[in-house]
């Protein structure tokens, strides 16, 4: 197919697309539903609005001071920082040859790693429970250290980069952890628990609105989801017009395919009903036996065959004769056509 290199980049640009607007809908439906929802200090208050809605369920927006429901977690960089959700990550810095032959800066992800305990939203007497943390949409995190080790080069690793086109700078490593005792609004989705009574809980809706956990006020969370929408919709243009582009020339290309097609079918047909005319001709004129083809003894003699020269067979046999003359069985190495007159 010659079409292969075009229809495969349509087909990836396409999915990249595809990906791009999924995401675009869901953070501009994300933005709509976080505008419109209510935030609420925890408080008895919460009992008495799960108490007007059908289902005990509500989406909405809970603010509270984070306390562990047990031991808390404990910072290994700084002993004196405890908190209920603790994110370690281990990223390596490189410098990497790019195919166009630069150098540039590239960091990976080596290991990613997240340690959670139970933990609620209080004030006074009241709490809310959060659960499945990690599930949220957007989960904004303290840095509590920041490291980065350079790796000192040895003259093997630079002669091993000059050649594998990789060069290690060092490593970084991160902790992030959701502190206790800070104060941060989760919005999700409210219910009274099934297991205790009188019990809250916040968690991912299953309707699809975003589940937050942040220490922003609500107008700075939104204008992080609208930077967000904002990516997706530049990425789902410049996918778009890449596509466009492609069908465009993919297009063109299948239309010029079927002009030369269509061009080189009509001069085939004007070539063989001019040799029809011709053979009508020499064949109305009366052929002498040596004139006629040897193998359809029908047509006139029409091709010649070389090396050996033999004028012997007409067009349409010469179509399935390919390696020895019918005369003299010489290989034949060239066919063309004889105008005997
Ligand atoms: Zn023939
Ligand atoms: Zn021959």
């Amino acid at each position: 197919m010659d079409y292969l290199g075009e229809v495969f980049a349509l087909g990836m640009d396409a999915v990249i697309f595809a990906v791009c607007l999924r995401q675009y809908v869901y953070y501009k439906n994300a933005v709509k539903a976080i505008k419109d929802v209510e935030i609420h200090e925890v408080g008895p208050n919460l009992d008495t609005l799960l108490a007007n809605e059908p289902g005990n369920k509500r989406y909405v927006g809970v603010r509270g001071v984070v306390r562990p429901l047990g031991e808390p977690l404990k910072s290994i960089n700084k002993s004196d920082v405890t908190g209920v959700i603790q994110k370690l990550t281990i990223q390596e810095h490189v410098v990497a040859r790019t195919s166009a032959g630069f150098w540039s800066d590239e960091q990976r992800i080596i290991q990613t790693i997240y340690n959670v305990v139970p933990f609620v939203l209080q004030k006074d007497w009241y709490s809310v429970e959060v659960i499945d943390p990690l599930s949220a949409d957007v989960l904004n995190l303290d840095v509590i250290s920041d490291h980065f080790e350079p790796t000192v080069p040895t003259l093997v690793d630079h002669i091993w980069g000059f050649f594998t086109g990789i060069r290690q700078r060092g490593l970084q490593s991160t902790e992030k952890m959701l502190r206790e005792d800070s104060v941060i609004t989760v919005v999700g989705e409210l219910s009274s628990s099934e297991t205790k009574s009188n019990f809250l809980t916040l968690q991912l809706p299953l309707n699809g609105s975003p589940f937050c956990i942040t220490s922003m006020s609500v107008t700075a969370l939104i204008r992080k989801l609208d930077n967000r929408t904002k990516v997706y919709r530049i990425l789902c243009l410049m996918c778009g017009t890449v596509g466009l582009l492609f069908g465009g020339i993919v297009a063109r290309r299948y239309w010029k395919n079927k002009q030369e097609q269509r061009l080189a079918e009509e001069l085939r047909q004007s070539l063989e009903a001019s040799r029809q005319e011709r053979r009508q001709r020499v064949r109305d004129s009366d052929l002498r036996e040596d004139q006629i083809c040897v193998v359809c003894k029908t047509n006139a003699r029409e091709i010649i065959l070389l090396p050996c020269g033999h004028v012997c067979i007409c067009e349409d046999c010469s179509a399935s004769i390919n390696n020895n003359c019918p005369i003299c069985r010489t290989q034949i190495t060239q066919k063309a056509a004889a105008y005997i007159v």
